[in-house]
């Protein structure tokens, strides 16, 4: 038995296609706006989002677009550092390593929010997108997401693989790990990107108001919402689903 320690970081940037109809038309272009115009950081909502899932803005030039919308960008980063023991098993001229790995992963959730320039909040159709933007970061800002993947990877089963002669054994056991790790979280990711969908279609892309909020929110990443988009660990995840600390989790949205 070895013990190895290794550290890995992996950034993943996932957009969601979101176009909201123009329903606002102007032939007069805006003035040149600052920035900053359409910043609300005194927001007290969006200041909590901002904690649990970072939310930066970029503002385009409304010149010569034939359509306007918003859309926003999550990027789930995460960093992890692991130990590990192992076996190896020999079977006649054949051998293949058994690996028990203990990750220890930290997760991060940020958004990006593109939204057209100098348009304030001064008209119903700018608020309401903006709001239907910010409604897809606390689909992704969400707590459960994060606490999904932290469950899995802490929870990794023993991994067996076969070696080939002459293979480096380190190389061949972090490459294993890695692939565990990158399967929960493209499957967590996907989790996410289904919802952004179905929000979308549910809502389409915003025009339509959510009847019931609080329980279109609560019902994310529960079991039928897993189940509803064939979450591959649905069921090593279960114990998690039950405990109070995932039912609890932090979920913020602004209405
Ligand atoms: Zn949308």
């Amino acid at each position: 038995m070895v013990l190895g320690v290794s550290m890995i970081a992996a950034i993943l940037v996932f957009r969601s296609a979101v176009i909201l109809p123009l329903l606002f038309a102007s032939t007069a272009s805006p003035a040149a706006p600052a920035r900053s115009d359409t910043l609300v950081a005194s927001d007290t909502c969006e200041s909590s989002l901002n904690r649990f899932g970072t939310v930066r803005y970029d503002f385009y030039d409304t010149a010569n677009k034939t359509s306007l919308g918003g859309g926003t960008n999550f990027h789930f980063e995460f960093t992890y550092t692991f130990t590990y023991r192992y076996v190896i098993q020999n079977e006649g001229n054949s051998a293949s390593v058994a690996i028990h790995p203990k990750v220890t992963p930290s997760a991060h959730v940020w958004h990006d929010i593109s939204l057209p320039l100098g348009l304030g909040d001064s008209t119903s159709w700018y608020r309401r997108l903006r709001r239907h933007e910010l409604d897809h970061v606390a689909i992704s800002s969400d707590e459960r997401p994060s606490l999904l993947f932290r469950y899995l990877v802490t929870h990794l089963p023993t991994l067996h693989r076969s070696m080939e002669p002459g293979a480096e054994l380190a190389s061949l056991i972090r490459a294993a790990i890695a692939d565990e790790l990158n399967a929960r979280r493209a499957a967590v990711v996907d989790l996410i990107q289904a919802n952004y969908n179905e929000f979308d279609q549910r809502t389409t892309h915003g025009v339509l108001p959510l009847n019931d909020r609080g329980a279109y929110f609560d019902s994310l990443y529960s079991r039928p919402n897993l189940e509803a988009h064939r979450f591959k660990w649905l069921e090593e995840a279960q114990p998690l689903l039950d405990m109070p600390r995932y039912r609890n989790a932090i979920r913020i949205r602004c209405d």
